[in-house]
């Protein structure tokens, strides 16, 4: 493991230098396996998908109409032409098209021999057997050549690549029935503290229902990965050192929820030490400032805060891109940042990276604005509900006053 900026005493680390550690430290699990096209949905190709054939493998019609040969168009004024057959979507015309003659064809059909141009039936005319074609017509118009979308051979889709919808079609318009992924990322789960009650118990006075756990579940079900879910592990040495154990034996990587804040982190460290390599962070992000990030034998260990909100903000600014490398995505994606109009004002003070929760949307003036949700805790996850985007304000940023620009980093589709 690289050496990070700080061993065991928590030292306050920017959000870059986080994430740049994070993701130098991480490389990908090796395992792979065939799948059926339909099962390697939301998995990450372990070999590229290499084009067998042309797509399309034919020249063929755009559109609706008649196919011919550009020469025979008059230079100026209308054009008859002698209809001598059709070609349908998947019943091609076998004749030849001459000089002066003309196929009447459908979108998706082989273009006769011959021809090289489609006129759309809107503007052809026929009478009897004969087309009239007004004058400019351009030559080629409305035909798709064989390998225009993939040439034989070429690379249609590189290693590294996450399967989508649009992927899945890709390949099956290959003919490839059968793709080689990555094995899926095993990832172990728990949430500590000795308040918390999992659903279907009673509250006890001063207890809440653990959600991070819940939280965690959709996050990492979404992401693709074999889920363990350890349930809730309580503030106790020897409970938490069993749960770190059995988690890190079984999974590539454990993530926790809780009991990395200072106050809490003192037995948490002292264990953690001794069962391998962790770092204490202090972040210099609100909110998510206590995050662990480490070794435990083969696994890695991500102990993100306990803060509802926060989890989600640790998650996607740090753990999330350190999981899909895990999990062999490559290149990572881009998380392009958004101007938006403030429409309310927002205190801060510079030195840390702020993730507030706001809404945007379409503003009067044709451009984005955003408004931040009213409850800004670490607590309120109903913000992460009603919110679709982070407002994100740099370290140098101040406060920020309505009516200014700031940036935003949408989560919809990404939650
Ligand atoms: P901690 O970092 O363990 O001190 O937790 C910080 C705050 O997050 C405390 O108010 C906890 O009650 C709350 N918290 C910790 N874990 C969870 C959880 N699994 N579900 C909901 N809230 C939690
Ligand atoms: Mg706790």
């Amino acid at each position: 493991m690289n050496t990070p900026p700080s061993s065991s005493s928590p030292a306050a680390l920017s959000a870059q230098e986080a994430r740049q550690h994070l993701l130098a430290a991480v490389a990908p699990v090796t395992g792979r396996e065939v799948l059926p096209l339909r099962e390697a949905l939301g998995r990450i190709l372990a070999a590229p998908i290499v084009a067998p054939h042309d797509v399309p493998a034919h020249d063929n019609s755009a559109m609706d109409g008649y196919a011919l040969r550009a020469d025979s168009l008059a230079g100026e004024g209308e054009t008859r032409l002698q209809v001598v057959g059709t070609a349908w979507a998947g019943r091609a015309f076998s004749g030849l098209v001459g000089t002066g003659q003309a196929v009447r064809i459908m979108t998706g059909a082989v273009l006769p021999a011959g021809a090289d141009t489609v006129v759309v039936q809107e503007v052809a005319r026929q009478e009897g057997d004969t087309v009239i074609v007004p004058a400019g017509q351009k030559p080629g118009a409305n035909t798709r050549l064989a390998g225009e979308d993939l040439a034989r051979g070429q690379v249609a889709l590189a290693a590294g690549k996450r399967i989508g919808a649009a992927e899945l079609g890709l390949i099956g318009s290959l003919g490839i029935a059968e793709v080689t992924v990555r094995r899926r990322l095993k990832v172990a789960f728990f949430s500590t503290g000795d308040e918390l009650a999992s659903i279907g118990q009673p509250l006890a006075p001063g207890q809440i229902y653990d959600s991070n756990r819940y939280t965690l579940f959709g996050l990492l079900t979404q992401l693709g990965a074999e889920i363990i879910d350890l349930g809730v592990v309580r503030d106790r040495p020897q409970d938490l050192e069993a749960a770190l154990g059995e988690a890190a034996a079984a999974a590539d990587v454990v993530l926790t929820s809780g009991g990395v804040s200072v106050g809490e982190a003192d037995f948490v460290r002292e264990i953690l030490a001794r069962l391998g390599q962790v770092h204490f962070w202090k972040l210099d992000i609100k909110p998510g400032r206590p995050m662990a990030f480490g070794r435990i034998g083969k696994a890695w260990l991500f102990g993100l805060p306990g803060n509802p909100v926060a989890v989600m903000v640790s998650y996607t600014q740090f753990a999330l891109d350190a999981l899909l490398r895990l999990a062999g995505v490559d290149p990572l994606p881009e998380r392009p940042l958004l101007k938006a109009v403030c429409r309310e004002a927002i205190k801060k003070q510079p030195g840390r990276r702020e993730f507030l929760r706001g809404r945007v949307g379409a503003a009067a003036d044709g451009g984005w604005q955003v408004r931040p949700f009213a409850l800004q805790g670490s607590g309120v996850l109903r913000s992460m509900s009603e919110a679709n985007c982070f407002i994100v304000l740099p370290e140098e940023a101040a406060s920020v006053a309505a009516g200014d620009p700031v940036d935003v980093q949408l989560f919809e589709g990404l939650l």
